[in-house]
């Protein structure tokens, strides 16, 4: 199945939660969330209570859609943090969150994990001094990572780096923006990660 295209305000209001998809338009009033816009589609105004089978599905669909991937992306994702030691779930929003493309989001050099994704493909993005085409490549603690010395592409992530400032950055990362660099502080606890899903409902799901 191919990457989905359409629009992204749809993907949050089908599963009745704000992912932050679009950049600017997520901290403004008019986001469909915060304007109570139903689920899309004829009957998404209905208030249907979920069965627990339809309320895992919800949560693995929260947090798969945040991150952009595909099912099955995804379930290697899971499954990887099935087999490291330590609990599944965390293992698993710990994985998520020291992808590439999140930390190019996550440090400020572009609006959304969307646009993060385009910059690492389009090879505007070096991890510890070496560019670095994939999107999905796991950092780990004390990596670095910077927008290339290319105009176009710092030009472009200085437009976004005061706003991610402005708005507070994650603890865990550290940001240079004279050298449009940062680095990895140490891998995020729990509590840092997504207080908002409850993973534990993601891994009963895939362990049916
Ligand atoms: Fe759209 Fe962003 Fe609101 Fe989601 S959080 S509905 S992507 S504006």
């Amino acid at each position: 199945m191919g990457r989905y295209t359409g629009p992204a305000c749809k993907i949050c209001r089908r599963v009745a939660m704000k992912l932050f998809l679009k950049g600017d338009r997520c901290y403004m009033a008019k986001c469909p969330i915060e304007t109570g816009r139903p689920a899309p589609g004829q009957h998404g105004a209905r208030r249907s209570k979920l069965s627990d089978y339809g309320t895992q599905l919800r949560e693995k669909q929260r947090l798969r859609k945040t991150y952009g991937m595909q099912e099955a992306q995804f379930r290697v994702f899971f499954e990887r943090a099935q087999r490291a030691r330590g609990v599944t779930g965390e293992k698993l929003l710990q994985s998520l969150e020291l992808r590439l493309d999140n930390l190019v989001y996550r440090l400020g050099f572009a609006p959304s994990r969307r646009a993060a994704r385009q910059m690492v493909n389009h090879g505007h993005i070096a991890v510890n001094g070496h560019k670095a085409t994939i999107a999905s490549m796991t950092l780990k603690s004390g990596d670095k990572v910077q927008v290339r010395d290319q105009k176009q592409a710092r030009e472009y992530a200085a437009k976004f780096m005061d706003i991610a400032e402005s708005r507070g950055l994650v603890k865990w990362v550290a940001l240079d923006k004279s050298n449009f660099e940062g680095a990895v502080l140490h891998v995020p606890s729990r509590d840092e990660i997504a207080p908002e899903i409850s993973e534990q409902l993601i891994v009963e799901l895939y362990s049916k």
